[in-house]
């Protein structure tokens, strides 16, 4: 039995294309037997507003294809998934970026409908001042691990600063881009220290942590880190922009989670827990 796909985007998000339609990303979740589907589309921010309480000095690096979520298109469209597909849980949510910088801006969303699953996401790192969005682009300015270190510090600030959300999604995102050819294989334990402490601070909270199927695998062994700092429950995510991506990859991740020690929760919608 396969678990809920809790980060899934379409063409609400920013970032995704016309034909990425919740309905056939609906329709390939009950083809793969997923009990489940969170639509997280994304809220990301360039500019601050009243209470944010951002640092002063801090600027929000080039994003120009950012867009609003137009919620009410999106509230209809999960109504109309819904009819169409009785047998299918369709769970609301959004993708937070950087919640910690924009507490009012997220709220403001928040406040303007109603959502399931809410994910916190750092995409970006502060590098003088600004938040840069950490791609390919930045492993070519930074050192690749001074470039995760900043990212590890900052999402730990994330964490302890931000309780608007309930799962932490992507926690080591810019492994996406690690320059394997000039800097070698990405290992998860040069950075152990930064992960724990990530992992200390949201068990804390009570919140959960997401296997992200569309970064590289997380291994047994991390996920055991999890488990070592009082992580209580795991979050599965595909992180689909297009439809054929949804559930992509849940039976081997099923596989690591099942290793590190989770099991299903309360019932088949529920995060997998300890
Ligand atoms: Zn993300
Ligand atoms: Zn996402």
């Amino acid at each position: 039995m396969l678990p809920s796909d809790n980060h899934v985007h379409t063409r609400w998000s920013w970032d995704t294309a016309a034909a990425s339609t919740m309905e056939r990303s609906c329709a390939r979740a009950v083809e793969h037997g997923i009990p489940a589907v969170a639509f997280t589309e994304h809220i990301d921010f360039t500019e601050w507003t009243d209470g944010d309480g951002a640092l002063p000095s801090m600027e929000v690096g080039d994003r120009p294809r950012v867009q609003p979520l137009d919620i009410d298109g999106y509230s209809t469209d999960i109504q109309r998934c819904r009819e169409m597909f009785p047998d299918l849980r369709i769970l609301t949510g959004i993708e937070a970026g950087e919640p910690h910088y924009f507490p009012a801006s997220v709220a403001e969303v928040l406040n303007s409908g109603s959502f399931d699953r809410i994910l916190g996401s750092l995409h970006s790192v502060p590098i003088d001042g600004t938040l840069v969005y950490a791609d390919a682009a930045l492993f070519g300015r930074l050192e690749p691990h001074d470039l995760m270190d900043r990212y590890f510090t900052d999402m730990v600030t994330l964490v302890e600063r931000s309780a608007v959300f309930n799962v932490l999604a992507h926690c080591d995102y810019p492994r996406r881009y690690w320059p394997t050819r000039r800097t070698g294989p990405y290992r998860e334990t040069d950075f152990e220290e930064h992960y724990r402490t990530v992992f200390r601070a949201l068990a804390a909270s009570d919140r959960a942590l997401e296997i992200n199927t569309r970064s590289p695998l997380a291994s047994v062994e991390l996920i055991g880190w999890w488990w070592q700092e009082g992580g209580t429950a795991v979050s599965f995510g595909s992180d689909a922009h297009q439809p054929w991506r949804v559930g992509d990859r849940f039976g081997l991740a099923v596989d690591v989670v099942e290793a590190a020690g989770f099991r299903p929760g309360r019932d088949r919608f529920d995060y997998w827990r300890r």
